[in-house]
């Protein structure tokens, strides 16, 4: 999960071009629509692209199959549909935090809401949790909605932190969230970390990260390379780890954050601590 800035394209303008360009072959059944377009992609902006208050306008099915083909293909007049892309293959996925994105997903799902198929604030990069997640939107109780990655600013905050129980060399792992319920938007960040971001593999990826501390605990952090003296050692090495790296994933939600985050849950740290310092340890050993 991460808050992305809006894309700076003009979207309009790109759409009245697309509308006008006789050598694509939509030409010119885009034209009709070109007012109820524009007008569309204004709103969308003027409510954040919250889906209840997003008005879904018709277009006819001709125009949406040409707008699908150009989505999937993009002609010159929407050029940046393939650098969005491009761009973002390599960063953290907004969506579920993965270390990688390498598509591009439609907030507002394209089979639902096809008049913004290729509009470029609806496209937002993700990973193969874009798959699972199909059209999933809305949750039957009020506020529950998935984030966007453009506009919902609560994205920058520090929303997910790993749980380990039963320490050792497998531990149980999951999932905690760090607002209280009294957070303003608690009903959309726990429906997005429940439909979206515990159904990617970020279980599994905290379970294996664990096992790599297990073995060898600098694989992980690198200054656990030395032995600790102290608990509130281990603990200030952790948090600049966790403060490093939010910096370099731009946000504090990213599977790795979420990590070390979870470590430093006081009875976490204080295992950690008691396994790092212990007398006669050989530097870098396993934990156990
Ligand atoms: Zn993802």
């Amino acid at each position: 999960m991460n808050k992305l800035q809006l894309p700076a394209y003009d979207d309009s303008a790109a759409f009245v071009d697309l509308s006008k360009n006789a050598k694509v072959g939509s030409y010119p059944h885009l034209q009709p629509f070109v007012a109820k377009v524009k007008a569309s992609y204004a709103q969308y902006i003027a409510v954040n692209g919250e889906p209840t208050l997003v008005q879904n306008l018709a277009i006819s099915q001709v125009a949406v199959r040409f707008l699908e083909g150009h989505y999937e293909s993009p002609p010159n007049d929407l050029a940046h549909i393939a650098t969005m892309r491009d761009r973002s293959e390599h960063l953290v996925c907004p969506m579920c935090g993965s270390m990688h994105s390498g598509t591009l997903d439609h907030y507002l799902p394209r089979k639902d809401f096809p008049i913004f198929v290729v509009f470029s604030k609806n496209l937002v990069p993700a990973c193969k949790c874009n798959v699972r997640r199909n059209r999933t939107l809305l949750g039957p109780n009020p506020g529950e909605r998935v984030l966007h990655p453009y506009f919902d600013a609560c994205l920058s905050e520090r929303l997910v932190s790993a749980r380990f129980e039963d320490l050792g060399t497998i531990p149980k792992v999951s999932l905690g969230l760090m607002i209280s319920n009294a957070h303003p938007h608690y009903s959309a960040i726990d429906f997005h970390v429940r439909s979206i971001v515990q159904k990617s593999a970020v279980v599994k990826y905290l379970a294996d990260r664990w096992s790599a501390m297990f073995r060898k605990p600098s694989l992980v952090v690198r200054a656990f390379e030395k032995n600790m003296r102290t608990q509130s050692e281990v603990k200030s090495l952790l948090e600049r780890e966790r403060d490093f790296l939010d910096d370099l994933h731009k946000g504090k939600n990213n599977w790795n954050s979420i990590f070390v985050s979870g470590l430093l849950d006081p009875i976490v740290l204080s295992w950690l601590a008691e396994k790092l310092s212990m007398h006669g340890r050989v530097q870098d050993s396993p934990l156990g």
